[in-house]
């Protein structure tokens, strides 16, 4: 067998669910395909005189319940398929979270490492008058994702307003500054903890006895570990794009922050303390009891999923686990707690970015939280409740419920 696209692997859980919930073929055939993708070429000027051409898209998967909703990443890897895919599972993670709004995503095929802030800003507003058309508060609202952060979304909602008038709610993630939420940027991370918290609560673990590893310390990654750190869960491994560090009895996460901050990386801390260097790989295998994936797609697959050892997985990236991954953890036991509900804190949180923009109000950080917690609980308690009475996985729960609250509300805008 061919190996599968990413989009065919995500479409693989949506035809799963589709059986579950008996959908009918008209149906699942709307779900299955992408209502609009943009590609465009992109030339940047570098700053020693030469030109770049790079390709940019931005896919719009379904709309049925609501504007279309997804970060933008820079990536080699971010090519028309991989958009498409994360683009689908935007659709089902705004379901499952039950926010107004359907799923997107936008990419560029670009190593931005190495790239100046003046490359960057001359990349990213080409690649907003290039897909302009398609974006708007009501139309579709980027967001931050790998390799963009709050400054990119300044750019894209300068770049936008230049032509529409001032539009804060057209991108979320901004800066605190252009009408951020205070609590978006650890929302995705923060959620990712809420979940653990209730999934401990409902499986009857002690959170604080959990010895959770970490791979990944961007945005969610370092959030995460963050969070567990307030709560005193001991976080024993964390890595990132240069290595990881292990320490059975807990790390400094201070020290890790002090670490990384300017720059730095997590292996940094090898060495101290009694901690040691470990690979990427190693830290996916290591002695833990939740094993959070929060780096890139594809990382638990048939090599890796047989040397998890822990006995939850969160996933805190998009697609770290391909279905044969998939298959293998859930054949050993290990509950994975999958992407579109163990992330969808990023996207809830930019649902309240987003109403709060457009009612020109802020919330402060604790009401942000609050609420955020109790979006994830309900979306965690829904699901888990479905995947018992089904005794099916919370993957394919986590799809059923999203499908069907997509398929009815495609049946009853009836668009065929
Ligand atoms: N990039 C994040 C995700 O994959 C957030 C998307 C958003 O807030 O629109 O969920």
């Amino acid at each position: 067998m061919p190996p599968q696209s990413s989009f065919e692997a995500v479409n693989a859980y949506v035809d799963d669910a589709a059986r579950i919930i008996d959908l009918d073929d008209e149906a699942l055939a709307v779900l299955r395909s992408s209502h609009r993708e943009v590609a465009v070429s992109l030339q940047v000027r570098r700053d020693d005189g030469s030109l770049l051409v790079v390709r940019g898209y931005r896919v719009q998967h379904n709309g049925a319940r609501g504007p279309y909703k997804g970060g933008i990443r820079f990536h080699p890897q971010a090519d028309l398929d991989e958009t498409r895919a994360l683009a689908s599972l935007m659709t089902w993670k705004t379901a499952l979270l039950d926010i107004p709004f359907g799923g997107a995503k936008g990419g560029i095929e670009v190593d931005p490492v190495g790239m100046s802030p003046h490359e960057l800003e001359r990349m990213t507003r080409r690649f907003t008058n290039g897909i302009r058309h398609v974006l708007g508060t009501y139309r579709d609202i980027p967001a931050p994702d790998v390799n963009t952060n709050a400054q990119t979304m300044a750019w894209i909602m300068d770049a936008y307003s230049a032509g529409a008038g001032y539009s804060p709610a057209v991108v979320t993630g901004k800066p605190l500054d252009l009408g951020g939420a205070p609590g978006r940027e650890a929302a995705t991370g923060r959620g990712v903890v809420y979940v653990l918290e209730a999934a401990a609560m409902h499986w009857k673990l002690d959170l604080t006895a959990l010895r959770v590893a970490v791979q990944g310390f961007g945005n969610v990654g370092s959030w995460v570990t963050r969070a567990l750190h307030e709560l005193g869960v001991p976080v024993v491994a964390v890595s990132d794009v240069r290595g990881g560090v292990h320490r059975a009895a807990g790390l400094d996460v201070p020290a890790l922050f002090e670490a990384t901050t300017g720059g730095g990386s997590v292996v940094d801390v090898a060495g101290r303390d009694g901690a040691e260097a470990i690979t990427n790989d190693e830290l996916l295998g290591i002695d833990c009891d939740v094993l959070v994936p929060a780096a890139l797609g594809d990382v638990l697959d048939e090599r890796t999923a047989p040397l998890v050892k822990a006995g939850t997985v969160l996933e805190g990236a998009n697609h770290p686990t391909t279905p044969e991954g998939d298959r293998i953890m859930n054949e050993r036991g290990i509950r994975v707690v999958p992407d579109v509900l163990a992330n969808g804190g990023g996207v809830t949180g930019s649902y309240f970015e987003w109403s709060q923009n457009i009612q020109q109000y802020r919330w402060p950080e604790e009401r942000f939280n609050t609420e955020l917690r109790s979006k994830m609980v309900e979306a965690f308690t829904n699901t888990e409740l479905f995947a018992e009475e089904r005794g099916i996985t919370l993957r394919q729960a986590a799809f059923a419920i999203a499908l069907e609250r997509v398929a009815r509300a495609e049946k009853l805008r009836g668009s065929a």
